[in-house]
């Protein structure tokens, strides 16, 4: 089985701490739907008539997009590929798109979960991201989404901005919770080089970010949710039971996809990546030159191990050193449980061969992740 992300790179306005790729030039929209549609059909598959199990359609912004555009992207998704019956379907949609009408053309669609880029319900925190929505449509959007039959959601959260106290972070959690909502994302504000915010930062136009703060909200939020009975799957992730999002459980799964639109990437489950340029216009040009705009990479055995090790720490289950002996053999497995074992157990801890962060650790995942590589 594998999974479908298209990245529609369009939003309204840009979000000042915003690395993803996207452009507020809307008028390339429709050259751009022609060429995604084309790359769909030329896409040779990994593996004859598989299975999809999961469709992601990221961005950007696909909330913005028109029924005509969203049923000719699913139309040509179905003519290529086999779609499970019960598969994932999800959307990222920014609440200032929410409104009955869309919601109602959006499970005409097929799709069944929505991801949702709430971020905060406070106007301060959002007018300091530059955010298109305001807080009351954030208020309003999650329960109008649930009234369209839409019980599948997953909301995003920014903690650690200047302008979010502990007392708001903490209404800010609860009023997802409260709401029944059976996914939660929660990122902490990370100034990324090249983004309007850093730039701002670094003209001290803009107040920089705590990471005193940053840490205490992450073990606060955990405290909150795991306290609500929701599982901390992945650092960043939270669900009910049962509720995980099936998509990104496949990436960190290592399972196949393929990535459709400019900047998305592809993996064909073995050892193969492949990622679209990351710019509009060139897509658009090289699509209609007849040309795949992909740069691929095959990945070596020392990459495989490392990946692994990376996605596998920030997940609840971690590294299965059971597996990695399967996979790379003992001696690498012996090198990865010898390394850790340097590690305080405030930090990591080791039990039936699964190696797992503590909840101070994850506040070092990605450093705790580097010395554990192969070199
Ligand atoms: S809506 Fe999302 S993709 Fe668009 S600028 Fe904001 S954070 Fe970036």
């Amino acid at each position: 089985m594998a999974g479908i992300y298209v990245h529609i790179p369009f939003c309204r306005q840009a979000c000042l701490y915003c690395n993803f790729h996207f452009s507020t030039l809307l008028k390339q929209k429709n050259d751009l739907i022609d060429a995604l549609l084309k790359e769909i059909i030329r896409t040779t598959t990994f593996a004859g008539n598989e299975t999809i199990a999961t469709v992601y359609l990221g961005g950007g912004t696909p909330s913005l997009l028109e029924t005509k555009e969203l049923n000719a992207i699913f139309n040509t998704l179905h003519s290529k590929f086999s779609i499970a019956s019960d598969a994932e379907i999800t959307l990222e949609a920014n609440p200032d798109d929410i409104s009955p009408g869309k919601l109602r053309m959006w499970k005409q669609t097929g799709i069944n979960r929505l991801s949702i880029g709430i971020q905060s319900f406070f106007e301060e925190d959002l007018k300091w991201m530059n955010r298109a929505h305001n807080a009351q449509q954030a208020m309003r959007c999650i329960s109008e989404a649930q009234d369209a039959g839409f019980s599948n959601l997953s909301i995003d959260l920014i903690y650690g901005t200047p302008t979010l106290p502990d007392d708001h972070w903490q209404r800010n959690v609860e009023k997802v919770t409260g709401l029944g909502v059976p996914h939660i994302s929660c990122y902490a504000l990370t100034v990324e080089p090249k983004t309007a915010l850093h730039q701002l930062i670094h003209k001290h136009k803009m107040q920089d970010t705590d990471p005193e703060q940053q840490a205490r909200q992450f073990l606060q939020l955990i405290q909150w949710l795991t306290g609500a009975g929701y599982e901390h799957y992945e650092i960043s992730n939270f669900s009910l039971p049962g509720r995980r999002s099936r998509h990104n459980t496949s990436y960190w799964q290592g399972k196949p996809y393929y990535g459709f639109g400019p900047s998305a990437h592809s993996f064909n489950g073995i050892d193969t990546r492949s990622w679209n340029i990351a710019n509009n216009a060139l897509y658009i040009k090289s699509i209609r030159e007849e040309v795949l705009p992909v740069e691929k990479e095959v990945l070596t055995e020392t990459q495989k191990i490392n990946e692994y090790i990376m996605t596998s720490l920030r997940t609840m289950e971690g590294i299965d050193l059971d597996l990695v002996q399967l996979k790379f053999g003992e001696h690498m497995a012996g090198n990865v449980k010898k390394k850790a074992g340097r590690f305080s157990q405030e930090r990591i801890f080791i039990a039936n061969d699964f190696i797992r962060l503590t909840d101070a650790g994850k506040l070092f995942a990605d450093g705790i992740a580097a010395e554990l590589f192969e070199d």
